[in-house]
């Protein structure tokens, strides 16, 4: 039995459309999994739909906010949501329409340090969907200016980056609040990044409602997995995790699945959805 909270479609940075997702996810043997685009849940109409064709394949409704403090990331997962609330894809649109903004920024930004690529071509890689730093990348791929999307933000667009851009945000609480508003369970995504960066923001995000962290993670060792588990006891959260699988080869990708997560914590975020009274059927 394979869990996979954690996975990524054309509805954001990821390759594969929200069906082929869900049909990789079954053939890898899948069996409860989560589809968590940026900023964005346009794929999961896809996905419910895809789920259904396969009997004892559960689809959890997700979202991933990207937020930002000063010294680094902070992503934020969000399950069991009622996504369809007028306020909450409201707030989503207008994220979206910042990452355009901030994507058309970052290829001009590029143009200025020699690196040329075209943002229709940007456009068309984001096939509709939220715009990524990974589109950018891939341009700048197919344009010969990097060997790999990893050359890309090594060399410009990771944060801080010579053409790392910034872009509104929410702030991890506001995001943790956002998915709060909408019923939904928060859960702090990768927390294994800036040195100490998610232990420092703990505490608050537990008080704005966070009730999961991302303890099975795709690289995470051992001893980074059970220092996590201490924080998660530590604070009452849920140890969750996933492959973060965007499909778009990166040296790191492992494939939907391939992250050990145990069914129990699978069996503990359904049974928290169920406590708080969230549709945990499939719509
Ligand atoms: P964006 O949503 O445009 O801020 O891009 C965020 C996505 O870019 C993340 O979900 C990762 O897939 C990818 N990403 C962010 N930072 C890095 C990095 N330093 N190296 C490789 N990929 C990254
Ligand atoms: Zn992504
Ligand atoms: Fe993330
Ligand atoms: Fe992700």
């Amino acid at each position: 039995m394979q869990v996979d909270l954690h996975l990524h479609t054309t509805a954001s940075d990821g390759v594969l459309s929200p069906a082929e997702l869900v049909e990789l996810a079954a053939r890898q043997g899948v069996r409860v999994m989560a589809i968590t685009d940026h900023d964005s849940t346009e794929g999961l109409a896809e996905g419910f739909a895809a789920a259904r064709r396969h009997a004892g394949l559960r689809l959890i409704p997700g979202v991933e906010l990207n937020t930002e403090v000063p010294d680094g990331e902070i992503h934020i997962l969000g399950y069991f949501l009622r996504y369809r609330a007028p306020a909450f894809q409201e707030t989503l649109v207008s994220l979206r329409a910042s990452r355009l903004a901030r994507g058309r920024r970052m290829v001009e930004k590029l143009a200025s340090q020699g690196v040329r690529i075209s943002w229709e071509r940007v456009l068309e890689l984001s096939k509709g969907g939220a715009v990524g730093r990974p589109h950018v990348a891939q341009a700048m791929v197919e344009g010969g200016h990097v060997a790999s999307v990893q050359e890309a933000f090594d060399r410009y667009i990771a944060f801080g980056g010579p053409a790392y851009v910034e872009r509104a945000r929410l702030s991890p609480t506001e995001a943790v609040g956002l998915v709060v508003s909408v019923g939904g369970i928060p859960a702090l995504a990768h927390p294994h990044e800036g040195p100490g960066l998610a232990e420092r923001l703990l505490p608050e995000l537990v008080v704005a409602g966070l009730a999961g962290m991302e303890v099975y993670y795709k690289g995470y060792a051992p001893d980074v997995q059970a220092h996590l588990l201490g924080l998660c006891r530590r604070h009452g959260l849920l140890p969750l995790g996933g492959s973060d699988y965007h499909g778009l080869g990166r040296s790191d990708e492992v494939l939907p699945g391939a992250v050990d997560v145990p069914l129990a914590a699978a069996e503990r975020l359904l049974l928290l959805a169920k406590e708080r009274g969230a549709d945990v059927e499939v719509p």
